[in-house]
């Protein structure tokens, strides 16, 4: 592995040559794949190769892929895990029984439901704020001084917008760790941690990946030596909730083209965006790169070359008329999940009923397709 661990590359050069990953075996350009769960002691029980003992903690392709992630997000460290719900997990497994913990309303479905679960499993106190609004947030963490304060900015499916260096101010104030779930942005396009966030939360399923064919999740760390990554650190490899080493393989290949695949989805985004803003057919276009999205100042801020992928909008006539919208689409395949190269619709109020989406959103994942082809396909859907 050629060592670029000292130069300050840009993101596209980082990203393309998998910050130096190649096989110095073979001389390939890419890294191989070690399947290999168990590695050998020579004649005096000394390891073959000094740090390989088992896969379950000692992956190369895992480790190729972290050490890609902590310089694309300006991290000290990395780890990843099967997916991210299972990195959502392992942050709030280092709560003690009894503690509280602050956690933004209105984010990705799967997450808020898990922590509710959890949170009521083991005794934890556990405060719901709506993090957009920053007084809020920092009247919540005074009133009940949580272990951990959670984030998702932009969110998922509202893209509201978190104030991320006064979410760290407030949570540091009462000794809480901020962590980010920063997986509508990607490392590319938005960095919390120089915001003062502690960990960033990625679903790397999503544009980490890109291409909707890899499981995975990862947080990212600004103290490696914190006292709360050493114990997310140690559960990791000890519960095992870790990559296999093909889809590890797979992930840093994905993450060659992440730069010019956000670049893409965000300039495709944002041109959908502009044309529903402006469709009769349309109540409300939810996307930060609209300048009259009420948190597009501060994602101007906090977000660099694109404000994502993700949109949303809501159709006017309700549900029955998204659905006829979603039905219609014929590029869009009418799915969940978000960031890889193929656009997807889904109708969210159909999965989570009960949480207060609107009966006529229709939440986009965009992709890198030819952005007319994408409007044309809207527009027939519409009905204009
Ligand atoms: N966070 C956000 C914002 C998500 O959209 C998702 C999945 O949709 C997750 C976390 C969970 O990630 P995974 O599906 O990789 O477990």
């Amino acid at each position: 592995m050629a060592d670029t661990a000292d130069r300050a590359l840009h993101p596209a050069t980082l990203a393309a040559q998998a910050a130096g990953a190649t096989d110095e075996q073979t001389g390939g350009v890419v890294p191989a794949v070690h399947m290999a769960t168990t590695f050998a002691r020579d004649e005096s029980y000394a390891q073959l190769v000094p740090g390989n003992t088992y896969l379950r903690s000692h992956n190369e392709n895992v480790r190729v892929a972290e050490r890609l992630l902590t310089r694309l997000e300006g991290a000290a460290d990395t780890l990843l895990f099967p997916s991210g719900m299972a990195a959502v997990a392992a942050v709030f497994r280092t709560v003690p029984n009894g503690a509280s913990v602050l956690v933004q309303s209105q984010i990705y479905w799967g997450t808020t439901a898990w922590i509710r679960g959890f949170c009521a499993r083991r005794g934890i106190t556990l405060h719901e704020v709506e993090a957009a609004d920053s007084d809020a947030f920092a009247a919540a963490c005074a009133a009940h001084r949580p272990a951990i304060a959670w984030v998702e900015t932009p969110s998922n499916p509202w893209l509201r917008i978190v104030d991320i260096a006064a979410a760290a101010d407030a949570a540091h104030a009462v000794g809480a760790r901020l962590v980010v779930d920063s997986t509508a942005a990607s490392p590319v396009l938005s960095q919390p941690l120089s915001f003062g966030a502690d960990i960033v939360m990625h679903s790397a399923t999503k544009g980490i990946n890109g291409h909707s064919d890899v499981l995975s999740g990862a947080l990212c760390v600004a103290d490696a030596d914190s006292a709360i990554w050493q114990m997310i650190r140690e559960d990791r490899d000890t519960a095992g909730a870790v990559m296999a080493p093909m889809e590890a393989w797979l992930l840093t290949r994905g993450m060659r083209t992440l730069p010019l695949r956000m670049r893409e989805m965000s300039r495709n985004a944002m041109a959908l965006a502009e044309f529903l803003s402006d469709h009769p057919q349309v109540e409300e276009v939810m996307y930060p790169g609209l300048p009259g999205h009420k948190g597009h100042a501060l994602a101007a801020r906090q977000m660099r070359g694109g404000f994502g992928g993700l949109l949303s909008f809501v159709v006017k006539g309700g549900a029955e008329a998204a659905l006829r919208t979603a039905g219609r689409l014929q590029l869009f395949h009418r799915a969940t999940s978000l960031g890889g190269v193929e656009s997807l619709v889904e109708h969210r109020h159909t999965i989570e009923p009960h949480t207060g989406i609107p009966e006529g959103l229709l939440r986009l994942s965009v992709g890198i397709e030819d952005a007319g082809d994408l409007r044309d396909d809207l527009a027939q859907a519409l009905g204009q």
